[in-house]
């Protein structure tokens, strides 16, 4: 059976060997742009609205663990905000007290974040995005203490409100950025080009909720009022009920940056009118508190879809060998036979009942015959196509369904089967060199032919006689059709 990926490994990026000139040239321009992004939705009378550095950069590091643990890459991050405070037309000390307050956030963040072991940075756990925002919101404070006296002095922002604007812009971009990157698929392109060459059918219901969020979007822009930022909230629900969690990050910074921008023009058009009210400070946290909740339980519903899927692995796989347990196969051949009828096409089983195994088991132990069972069943499954399903009937019976398969042809399966049990000595903890072989039973599905039951009835029979007849052989039902081993 497939062993669970490590959720550290699935979730890092494969490191770079090197780190080139090109890739810390890209990192400068990266923070020079979105720190000058940043100061230019900045208005000191308001300070700005959002400020999407730190949460790029916090993103970028978790994701690329390499690159966070270079003293270089942070010493390239510093000098590019103050290279972007300076541009933006800030005296010397104020560029870089500023910059002190965001190099400070961010460290204080990729530290507090990368020294909690337990924490899934994949946020498939439901606890995960609340604690990743305590850690923001503790960075943020500290930023705002510092970025705040610096507005305090260059500019008439009252230092209360500049701390507290400075810390909720923080949040909320944190809130509405850092979940996208940290879930984002690792090779999103190749990921995007995939789902896009596949076949397949996208229906009106699966982009229902899609749709509701953008309709309730566009109508709370014509319905004002306090209430109109959470008429997308239910959609918003629906969407982290529905689509994968990387999906729902992207829709709430959506309506983050709707709710920010468009939702309430004069917020940022007009801030000059806010700065004696508390309004943009209560509308930024009452957008970062809906963005936590939803990405939250998007989190919910993706580490409950894991769970379920690997109860329903648990549920239908053999524990040892990785088959379809026997409920499982007689579930999934009853369907496969049913399809098979229909379509009048050719269907036949055969099961396979491995040879003198008890003495292996007494002479070698009960775990080289649990070694044993697996390497067998690697070996069937090599000698049988995709569409056959093969599952472990119990102790060391097999059964193996074969669809669009008549009898002549499944009895060569069964040999080819049979063969590649017997003609290979199997080497089982690298010492112990065993031989091995199985004996097999063919049925063929007939007009005439019940059910499933009725046709494993028939190849029990055929294996019976293979067994009489002295083993390692394969026989077809019905009688007589020995086919002796070579
Ligand atoms: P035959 O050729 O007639 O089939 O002889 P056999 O010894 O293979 O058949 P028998 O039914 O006497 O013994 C089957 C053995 O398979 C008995 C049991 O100890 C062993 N067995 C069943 N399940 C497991 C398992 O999960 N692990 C191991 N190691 N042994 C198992
Ligand atoms: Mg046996
Ligand atoms: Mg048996």
């Amino acid at each position: 059976m497939a062993t669970d990926m490590n959720p550290k490994q699935a979730f890092c990026l494969r490191p770079s060997r090197r780190h080139s000139f090109l890739s810390r040239f890209l990192l400068f321009s990266l923070v020079l742009v979105l720190t000058l992004l940043g100061t230019r939705l900045r208005h000191y009378d308001a300070l700005t609205i959002f400020w999407p550095a730190e949460a790029v950069l916090l993103g970028l590091f978790l994701r690329r663990p390499d690159w966070g643990r270079q003293v270089l890459n942070w010493t390239i991050v510093v000098v590019a905000y103050l290279c972007a405070e300076l541009i933006a037309g800030n005296p010397l000390p104020i560029a870089l007290l500023l910059t002190v307050a965001d190099a400070s956030g961010l460290g204080l963040a990729y530290w507090l974040i990368t020294h909690n072991p337990l924490l899934d940075l994949s946020l498939r756990r439901p606890q995960a995005m609340l604690t990743l925002a305590a850690y923001c919101s503790l960075a943020c404070v500290v930023s705002a203490l510092l970025g705040g006296l610096a507005l305090y002095l260059h500019t008439s922002q009252p230092l209360s409100l500049a701390i507290l604007s400075w810390m909720l812009t923080g949040m909320i971009s944190y809130a509405a950025i850092l979940p996208v990157i940290l879930t984002a698929p690792s090779r999103p392109l190749r990921r995007f080009l995939e789902y896009w060459n596949e076949p397949h059918l996208t229906s009106l219901a699966q982009l229902a909720p899609a749709l509701l969020l953008l309709l309730t979007s566009l109508l709370s822009l014509l319905i004002d009022g306090p209430g109109s930022m959470a008429f997308p909230v239910l959609p918003l629900l629906w969407c982290a009920l529905s689509y994968s969690l990387f999906s729902t990050t992207l829709l709430t910074l959506f309506y983050v940056l709707w709710t920010l921008f468009a939702l309430n023009p004069p917020v940022y058009f007009l801030p000059s009118q806010l700065h004696t009210s508390l309004d943009l400070l209560s509308l930024r946290i009452g957008i970062a508190s809906i963005a936590l909740a939803c990405i939250t339980c998007a989190s919910l519903m993706s580490a409950r879809n894991l769970a379920v899927e690997k109860l329903q692995r648990l549920a239908h796989r053999d524990a040892l060998t990785g088959l379809l347990n026997k409920q499982a196969f007689y579930q999934q051949s009853q369907d496969a036979l049913t399809q098979c009828r229909l379509k009048h096409i050719p269907v036949s089983v055969i099961v396979l009942d491995i040879d003198h195994f008890k003495p292996i088991n007494d002479t070698h132990g009960h775990h080289v015959g649990d070694l044993a069972l697996s390497a067998i069943t690697q070996r069937i499954s090599l000698a049988l196509r995709d569409t056959d399903l093969c599952g472990r009937l119990g102790g060391e019976e097999f059964g193996i369904l074969l669809p669009d398969c008549g009898a002549a042809q499944a009895h060569t399966v069964a040999e080819r089967v049979r063969k590649s049990i017997a003609l290979l000595p199997f080497s089982l903890d690298n010492q112990q060199q065993l031989t091995m072989t199985a004996s097999l039973g063919v049925a063929t599905l007939e007009p005439s032919t019940l059910d499933l039951h009725a046709l494993l009835r028939q190849a029990d029979k055929a294996l019976y006689e293979a067994k009489r007849a002295g083993r390692d052989q394969s026989f077809s039902y019905p009688f007589p059709e020995p086919q002796t081993g070579t």
